[in-house]
């Protein structure tokens, strides 16, 4: 027989221990030992559910836009840097003089520290978005695993470009409230999106630059990637990114980097 993997045996054991927990205090506070399971269960539910809701607001506040007067967006864009894809992103965005936020796995830079170095030097910023970015199990992360990938990859950017961050997105958006609490501790502001072509998954640019279109509103999070997919050719994130930018640009929408006072 095929014994589950770790990570589904860690999930089922913190699952049937809120689970247990939950009934516990059920019994304890209403004396129904006979709806244990049952209200457990139920406590279950509302603890792990919100954890598989993206940039869900359950365990604390997610920012998905920012305060704004006029016709602008924040642009950001998560997973690298990538040595195949970021050098022609950062192109693209300079030769149109835009400003955005890179959301930076820890080990990538790392890996690629002139890359980091030159997103900030163009004037761009750099945040959080974990050491090793776990999309399959960090919403199951425990306490030591979401204070780790989090403070790993606040050292990581600031050991290589002296940045200090200020701002955390998790991987997939999916944060629990170990997360959370990680964040709080290492004094991040969580940050979701409010525009997203799902570009993490496949590469369609218009499908992508269709979907984020539809979603825009003046403090809109736009999130797009510069991750390589499989299959993905060298730039191809680039001209994604080209195609976003003219249709932000015919819709009369700037691109700005918010003070942290318009998260608040
Ligand atoms: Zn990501």
């Amino acid at each position: 027989m095929k014994l589950p993997s770790p990570h589904w045996r860690r999930t089922a054991t913190h699952a049937m221990s809120v689970a247990l927990a939950g009934g516990a205090l059920t019994q304890t506070f209403l004396g129904a030992p006979a709806s244990v399971i049952e209200l457990g269960t139920l406590c279950a539910g509302l603890l792990l559910g919100p954890t598989l809701v993206k940039n869900c607001a359950w365990f604390g506040p997610v920012k998905k836009r920012f305060t704004t007067d006029t016709r602008e967006v924040w642009l950001t864009i998560d997973d690298g840097p990538n040595p195949e894809q970021t050098p022609y992103v950062l192109d693209v965005l300079g030769r149109h003089q835009v400003k955005a936020t890179f959301f930076v796995i820890g080990k990538h830079v790392q890996r690629h520290p002139e890359l980091a170095r030159r997103i900030l030097a163009e004037g761009h910023a750099l945040q959080n978005h974990t050491y090793q970015h776990l999309e399959r199990s960090f919403w199951a992360a425990g306490p030591r695993v979401a204070h780790s990938e989090i403070e790993l990859c606040s050292r990581a950017i600031a050991d290589i470009t002296g940045a200090v961050v200020t701002q955390f997105r998790a991987p997939v958006g999916f944060a629990n409230s170990f997360v959370h609490a990680a964040a709080a501790t290492n004094n991040l502001t969580m940050i979701g999106w409010s525009a997203t072509g799902c570009d993490g998954i496949t590469h369609r640019p218009i499908q992508v630059a269709d979907r984020i279109e539809t979603a825009l509103h003046p403090g809109s999070i736009v999130l797009l990637h510069d991750s390589k997919l499989p299959k993905m050719r060298a730039a191809d994130r680039a001209s994604t990114l080209e195609l976003v930018l003219a249709r932000l640009a015919a819709a009369g929408y700037a691109c700005a980097l918010p003070q942290d006072t318009a998260l608040g």
